[in-house]
């Protein structure tokens, strides 16, 4: 043995990655960065070696193996485990170390503090020595004890990691591993903690475009936790890895922030002030220097990098810039599969079943919440959110989660067309998920095959990668027949405006209304703050025009119903209770009635801030669930009182989903400048199917199926009479997203536009190019179906 492998301490200085069976994955990361020159806040490590010493020298080893043999083996019930985990951790926690190995935590810890300064608070930490064999039987044990100060509270604290070696979770693992207690040990890291003014993570390439000539930086105020778990949205800053220069910013609402007490040091959620909320977490100069960093870290490890920071509140600029960690960045990783899916191997049993509504696999905890109050106590980021159905006000907490299930919905339900949006698995439909699944149990949502399984298992074939993954770099074709995007999220376009789409087909608002507003329009007209929901929506609908400039949004008027508008912030007010929201009080119906007129009105003038005042000429309307032509009539009258009329750049566009607008399509053509098939809706009413409801699809699919005959019928109709009276058609359901051969249809049917889901945008390009290929050649050699 070394020196150094009989070591007590070693200073993250003094190790690297080849050093993890000493000081464990962790130390040995720091150490690496510390070596690099990287900024690291100072500690060091207890050796796997003190951990040893401790064990044989208090002669308590051969107890703690004795008692777990005795207590677990023969039984292996849950209850053996905790017993057995009970008993040696007290041992261990009462167990005085060698007076050596006290000295040396000591004798380290005021070094730290000479070093700093002033007696400092440390994160004290298990590290795990052997990375298979110690990740399997941690477990997510590893204890972590933040803001520790005080010689005797940091040995305290060592202790109490290293019993945290034996938890019941961790004594398990082993047994049913087959691995020897006697053959994984432990380290601990002691680290001084940054007294964080702001915090967060950097990617050294963009985590959604896997543009490597970019870095992205999130940040939010306090510490970080707030942006790991999601309980902010952070602002975003995306840097050039070449010149250093801050080519976006996105400065978000932050309203609470984690620091430290500084009283009892402890960690506290705290609201932030308001005049910070809106302001930037981070100096320009952090900005770069954070990136100059990012470079070097990448540069150290010759791949792209997913690194934890944080600003010191108390340090000048640039002392005040630590890395907390760094790992190796996966592209397109961070969201859709969870390490451990890798990680493990054993396949899962299937628990349950139901209708794959976004594509993709993923593994991680259940929260079965039954209100959106509850999943704003519960979810974080990561979850897999189990409810009955979501509704619009769920979004924010759909947003954090790893993946969805539902009980009810069938494939054009809010839950389906939002994860899609969101990029995010979805299953909807199971029947009973909020009763099979628990709360705090691990799950595999395989949303492709509308399957979930038991703990977390491991993509057995190269799986699913999210499909706007693939295309930044690669060739897309050209196509006659223009591919729009449906987005209703209005930040999702700074993940997908590099897509190779002409525009957005459909921008729902009902997005911002439930999440940026929050109130409904009448109350807010009530209590004279009329102007906020114009400027709240106007911004969010600017965010997409801007982002994609020249290119077209078509942003749908609202079309929430009776039951969704009444959760709205005020909205038990204005809402009648309807026994078939579906069919009631929606689309134009509502603009023109005298009880939401005016809310009306305010739409209309957030459109016209867009257009006049930001100057942003590509945004298109577009009118919902219409019945009448006199009731279009009327909506057009008031959308020019409101200075929105029709002219050769700003359309207008008429949703075909009643089945009113494909039998008078000719009359309603005289109306618009453009159809947009509104599938979801039309196949319901065309089919009688109620489509948020799985009860019909259960007997035989068929019943709410967009390939139905009657359907293409009644489409291949709209679009011929459309075109004769030179108006536009454009299909923004989610057929075309779902299923090929009716994208081949619209497309034969000679469609102007076809919009989809995020997802398939590439492919989608990628089929009407075939298609159309298709159609010459079969015109060229005189066959084919046109
Ligand atoms: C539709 O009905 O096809 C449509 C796109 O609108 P929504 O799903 O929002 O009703
Ligand atoms: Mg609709």
């Amino acid at each position: 043995m070394s020196g150094k492998d009989r070591a007590l301490i070693l200073w993250f200085d003094e190790v690297g990655s080849g050093d993890t069976p000493l000081v464990g994955g962790k130390n040995a990361n720091l150490g690496e960065l510390t070596k690099a020159g990287i900024p690291v806040p100072p500690g060091f490590a207890v050796t796997a070696y003190a951990y040893k010493k401790f064990i044989t020298e208090t002669g308590i080893a051969e107890k703690i193996y004795k008692t777990i043999r005795e207590i677990v083996r023969g039984r292996r019930s849950p209850k053996s485990y905790e017993e057995a985990s009970r008993k040696v951790r007290s041992l261990i926690e009462a167990t005085e170390p060698p007076e050596e190995v006290v000295k040396a935590i000591k004798e380290a810890y005021r070094k730290l503090c000479d070093r700093v300064g002033e007696e400092v608070f440390v994160a004290v930490r298990s590290s795990a020595t052997a990375e298979d064999l110690a990740e399997a039987s941690f477990a997510g044990q590893q204890e972590t004890y933040l803001n520790v100060k005080g010689e005797d509270e940091v040995v305290k604290k060592v202790v109490k990691c290293w019993s945290s070696l034996f938890t019941p979770r961790a004594i398990f693992y082993r047994e049913q591993k087959g691995f020897r207690h006697e053959d994984v040990l432990i380290s601990v890291g002691v680290q001084m903690m940054v007294d964080a003014k702001s915090a967060g993570v950097m990617f050294t390439l963009n985590p959604v475009t896997g543009d490597r000539s970019q870095i992205v930086i999130e940040s939010s105020w306090g510490l970080g936790e707030s942006v790991v778990s999601g309980s902010v949205t952070p602002d975003e800053f995306v840097v050039d890895k070449e010149t250093l220069r801050i080519i976006e910013r996105r400065i978000s609402e932050k309203t609470v922030e984690r620091i430290r007490d500084p009283k009892t040091g402890e960690t506290v959620e705290v609201e932030v002030p308001p005049e910070r909320r809106r302001a930037p977490s981070l100096t320009d100069e952090e900005i770069v220097k954070l990136a100059e960093l990012g470079k070097l870290i990448e540069a150290h490890y010759g791949s792209p990098q997913d690194i934890e920071w944080a600003i010191d509140r108390n340090l000048p600029f640039p002392d005040n810039v630590f890395i907390l960690q760094s790992r190796p960045e996966t592209v397109w990783s961070v969201r859709k599969t969870e390490k451990p899916a890798e990680r493990r191997g054993e396949v899962g049993r299937v628990v349950l079943k139901g209708l794959p509504a976004s594509p993709g696999v993923y593994g991680g905890v259940a929260k079965v919440v039954m209100s959106v109050e509850e999943a704003s106590r519960t979810v974080k980021k990561g979850d897999i959110l189990v409810t009955k159905m979501t509704n619009p006000d769920w979004v924010p907490y759909m947003r954090l989660a790893g993946a969805i299930v539902t009980d009810e919905g069938g494939i054009t339900c809010h839950a389906a067309i939002v994860s899609r949006e969101l990029g995010i698995p979805c299953i909807v439909g199971t029947g009973n998920a909020t009763k099979i699944l628990k709360t705090g149990s691990e799950y595999t949502v395989d949303a492709r095959a509308g399957v979930v399984y038991e703990g977390i298992i491991t993509e057995s074939s190269g799986g699913d990668e999210p499909k706007e993954a693939a295309p930044v770099a690669e060739y897309v074709p050209v196509t006659a027949t223009k591919v729009y995007m449906n987005l209703g999220v209005p930040e999702k376009i700074d993940d997908y405006k590099h897509l190779p789409f002409d525009g957005i087909g459909l921008m729902r608002v009902e997005f911002i209304m439930a999440s940026y507003i929050g109130d409904h329009p009448n109350h807010l007209i009530e209590t004279g703050r009329a102007q906020e929901f114009v400027d709240k929506m106007a911004e969010g609908i600017a965010r997409v025009a801007r982002a994609i400039y020249p290119r077209p949004v078509v942003v749908r008027f609202s079309d929430f119903k009776t039951n969704e508008y009444r959760k709205l912030r005020g909205g038990e007010k204005y809402e009648p209770h309807e026994d078939n929201p579906m069919l009631g009080w929606r689309g134009v119906s509502r603009y023109i009635s005298p009880q939401y007129r005016d809310a009306f009105r305010l739409e209309c003038r957030a459109i016209k801030k867009v257009r006049d005042e930001y100057g942003l000429k590509n945004v298109w309307v577009m009118l919902p669930f219409v019945r009448t032509t006199w009731e279009v009539e009327e909506c057009l009258k008031i959308m020019e009182e409101e200075g929105l009329k029709r002219g050769r750049d700003f359309k207008v566009w008429i949703m075909a989903e009643v089945p009113s607008n494909v039998f008078l399509a000719d009359e309603f053509a005289k109306l618009c400048d453009g159809f947009s098939i509104g599938s979801n809706d039309l196949t319901q009413l065309i089919l009688g199917t109620d489509r948020d409801s799985q009860i019909l699809p259960s007997i035989d699919p068929r019943y709410f199926d967009e390939r139905d005959p009657a359907v293409l019928r009644a489409i291949e109709h709209l679009i011929e009479v459309a075109h004769r009276h030179g108006v536009t058609v454009s299909i923004c359901g989610q057929a075309p997203s779902v299923y090929p051969e009716f994208t081949e249809f619209l497309v034969r049917c000679g469609i102007d536009s076809v919009s989809v889901n995020p997802d398939v945008v590439v492919q989608t390009r990628r089929l009407i190019a075939s298609i159309e290929r298709k159609i010459l050649l079969e015109k060229a050699i005189g066959g084919g179906k046109t």
